[in-house]
């Protein structure tokens, strides 16, 4: 019979949404769940199974839900360009030679990135996704995979978007639930990249097999406005309109909503990935996120893709978020400490609709240990100390230990399941010859 393991740590942040923090406190696991979270060391009397002692800070698993992680094969290509150029400059003439080794290796190198800053889990939407599922399963991320859906001028099977809706469905019924890491749900690009009956079909998809369906979404100023010349609604009114908006639904950037996208969102329970350091370096604008948070949208935050953030750290979202939105309002009580770290966990977690995200019995064991012994942790006086210094100065770089699911992935700040060198000279060689292949 499966034993259970206890961890024991001097602080457990459980990111509860209340600011619950142990000190000290414990954390039980028996397979791939919490069954367990308290003060203290837990009850009297023997445990079975394993005692973990832990030197410092046990928390949740951060969940990045929206990136394009097979990117790190183009960190930093076309600094400085505005999104409509840095696409169709930069990114989509390297995209056009890459091949399914290459997504490969660019997500593992990404996963090795990620579960070293703490984030378990990461919502992607690309090209050739059965190989991120590989590189997800054989690097212990959890993973919510959105096979990317586009409508590309001239493209022929199987890059048409019929065919890729077809592959995103064969996807959806071989790798659902493989390892106990992957879902799969549909990527459909954007509205401004995809015919209307593309959009419907792609809802209808969705919502037979109750999966995510993942889509930019107002991330700049001008996208939608022929959209929206053309039909007279706002590019979210006319996705609610064809019925796009009807099942699950994860809304990247959403920068650009005006009050009435804001209360469909709320209404139609659309969920937001917020991503304020590809906005801001993209200079396509501030999200309005105290508002969402106010008119209780749900929100998680997004790295976006590694050529255009360019890291995978989201422990920079989680910080940047409630800066640009105090800086915004000129208000410091807009988006608490304890909400950044929602957003970053527990928030993510409900925007992808995944039971992970919070330290309580039942959920996922996605859990991250952070060491204590560092200037960052000092000194903790009042009660709201210790969140405040995990927000606003300790980083990724604190991380020591990270389990997903009960397995653990990293240890000593190095990632058990990946070679990480081998993945960096692959990717080095792979993002070479894509860039040779410009001529
Ligand atoms: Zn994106």
């Amino acid at each position: 019979m499966e034993e259970p393991t206890r961890f024991l740590a001097p602080a457990v942040v459980t990111a509860d949404g209340a600011g619950t923090v142990h000190r000290p406190g414990w954390v039980e696991v028996l397979g791939d769940r919490i069954t367990g979270v308290g003060p203290g060391r837990g009850a009297p009397g023997p445990v079975g199974g394993t005692v973990v002692e832990l030197e410092g800070l046990l928390m949740p698993g951060l969940v990045n839900c929206h990136a394009h992680s097979p990117m790190t094969l183009f960190r930093g290509v076309g600094e400085g360009l505005p999104l409509d150029r840095w696409l169709r400059e930069a990114i989509w003439p390297r995209e056009a030679h890459l091949t399914p080794e290459d997504v490969y290796w660019g997500m593992l190198l990404a996963a090795d990135e990620m579960l070293r800053c703490g984030v378990t889990t990461s919502c992607e939407t690309y090209f050739d996704d059965g190989r991120i599922v590989d590189a997800a399963v054989d690097a212990g991320l959890r993973c919510l995979v959105t096979p990317g859906i586009v409508a590309i001028e001239g493209a022929e099977a199987p890059f048409t978007w019929p065919a890729l809706l077809d592959r995103a469905s064969q996807l959806h019924a071989d790798a659902q639930g493989r390892a106990g890491l992957i879902e799969i749900g549909f990527g459909p690009h954007a509205a401004y990249t995809l015919p209307l009956d593309a959009l419907e079909a792609v809802g209808e998809r969705a919502r037979d097999v109750g999966a995510l369906l993942h889509i930019h979404l107002a991330e700049t100023a001008g996208e939608g406005a022929s959209l929206e010349a053309e039909h007279g609604v706002t590019v979210p009114g006319l996705l609610a309109r064809l019925g796009v908006l009807d099942g699950r639904v994860l809304a990247a950037h959403s920068v650009w909503l005006t009050d009435d996208d804001l209360d469909l969102y709320a209404r139609m329970d659309v969920a937001v990935a917020h991503c304020p350091q590809s906005n801001a370096k993209l200079g396509s604008g501030v999200a309005r996120l105290a508002e969402m948070l106010e008119a209780g949208i749900r929100v998680g935050l997004g790295t976006d893709g590694p050529a255009s953030n360019n890291d995978l750290d989201l422990w920079e979202e989680m910080r940047l978020a409630p800066l640009l939105a105090r800086a915004t309002a000129g208000d410091p009580t807009r988006v608490s400490v304890d909400q950044a770290l929602t957003l970053a966990t527990g928030g993510g977690a409900a925007a992808l609709g995944l039971e992970t995200g919070i330290l309580e019995p039942g959920r996922l064991a996605d859990l991250v240990h952070l060491t204590m012994a560092d200037s960052r942790f000092v000194p903790l006086v009042e009660p709201g100390d210790l969140l405040a210094h995990l927000v606003w100065s300790a980083s990724s770089q604190l991380v020591r230990d990270v389990w997903v699911g009960g397995r653990q992935v990293v240890a000593a700040g190095s990632s058990l399941t990946i070679d990480a060198p081998g993945a960096r000279a692959e990717v080095q060689r792979r993002a070479e010859r894509l860039a040779a292949a410009l001529g």
